[in-house]
């Protein structure tokens, strides 16, 4: 791990977030890279403390080559004299070819090859979280980070929680994404019925998969402005959603197993681990994820 952020040296911003600041630093002996966010806090704003500390704890626990790597942890609210004109601060693994939503701002659409290893590590990444009690809450693709390698991995672990009974609605303390699931911004409909939340990371998965593959965020037109009530309406009471006649049927079926309105009959994580969108060889996959990431 990283014993002093004395040893870092900031290179440039990576990254704006809610609350936080994500640089690029090197280590001042090993020249190795990272990345580090820095998040600041008003003193008043106890519920943005604590939503980064369950990120601390989050991060701290998770070890997996699918999620982003957290060196160390320095909290301020520890009186940790590292933490320096910071309050909470992670070093983490750097991912050189930023987010998927830079990629995607990038090359807009991507092959149905690279779509398919995406689909694959993020599941990875979602069977391990989940299998930890993990419930990642924010999928989408700014929190989807890619390296050099091609290698996808799940981030920010902001709203993320660990699994104890009820689902909270959605408009408690973390507002609202579009990436969001019917079950979490209408949990009132299923009858008493509440999720856990892990179907609600396979919901978005399914929007992410897409989004890739028309070049836009699906449930809006190009051009057209959000409007969320509209948007509302579609996640939670449209018609089933249309898949796009230019995918393959494989292709297809796994974005229709994703995007199951009804929570209770989407395709859980382990099945679609076994879906064959996802169990194709994965190199070609790879390669074309690193060609992305190089040209980014
Ligand atoms: P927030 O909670 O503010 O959304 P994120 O952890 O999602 O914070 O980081 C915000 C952005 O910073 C990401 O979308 C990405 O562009 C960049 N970023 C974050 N972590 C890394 C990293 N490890 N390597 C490279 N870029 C990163
Ligand atoms: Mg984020």
């Amino acid at each position: 791990g990283i014993d002093t952020l004395f040893d870092l040296e900031k290179l440039a911003v990576l990254g704006h977030g809610n609350g936080g600041t994500v640089y690029k630093v090197r280590h001042r002996h090993t020249s190795s890279l990272y990345a580090l966010k820095v998040l600041k806090f008003d003193e008043d704003a106890i519920a943005v403390r604590q939503q980064a500390a369950r990120e601390a704890e989050i991060l701290k626990r998770v070890d997996s080559q699918f999620v982003v790597k957290c060196h160390g942890v320095f909290d301020n609210g520890l009186g940790d004299p590292e933490c320096v004109g910071c309050d909470l601060c992670f070093v983490m693994e750097y991912m050189e070819a930023g987010s998927l939503h830079d990629v995607l701002s990038i090359h807009r659409r991507l092959t149905e090859r690279a779509i398919s290893g995406i689909g694959r590590r993020v599941l990875e990444g979602l069977h391990y979280l989940h299998g930890m009690q993990i419930v990642h809450r924010d999928i989408k693709p700014s929190n989807l980070l890619i390296n050099n390698r091609g290698e996808i991995k799940i981030a920010d672990f902001g709203v993320s929680r660990v699994v104890a009974g009820k689902l909270e609605p959605a408009n408690s303390s973390m507002g609202t994404s579009a990436y969001m699931s019917p079950e979490r911004l209408d949990p009132e409909r299923w009858n008493g019925h509440y999720s856990d939340g892990f179907a609600g990371d396979v919901w978005s998965l399914g929007l992410v998969v897409l989004e890739c593959h028309v070049g836009h965020f699906p449930l809006i037109s190009p051009g057209q402005k959000p409007d969320w009530a509209t948007l509302m309406c579609a996640i939670c009471f449209g018609e089933k959603m249309e898949m796009p006649e230019t995918a393959s049927p494989e292709f297809r079926s796994f974005m229709r197993r994703c995007l199951e309105k009804d929570w209770r009959m989407r395709g859980t994580v382990t099945e679609l681990l076994s879906h064959p969108f996802v169990t194709k060889e994965s190199s070609s996959a790879t390669e074309e994820l690193v060609g992305y990431a190089l040209e980014g």
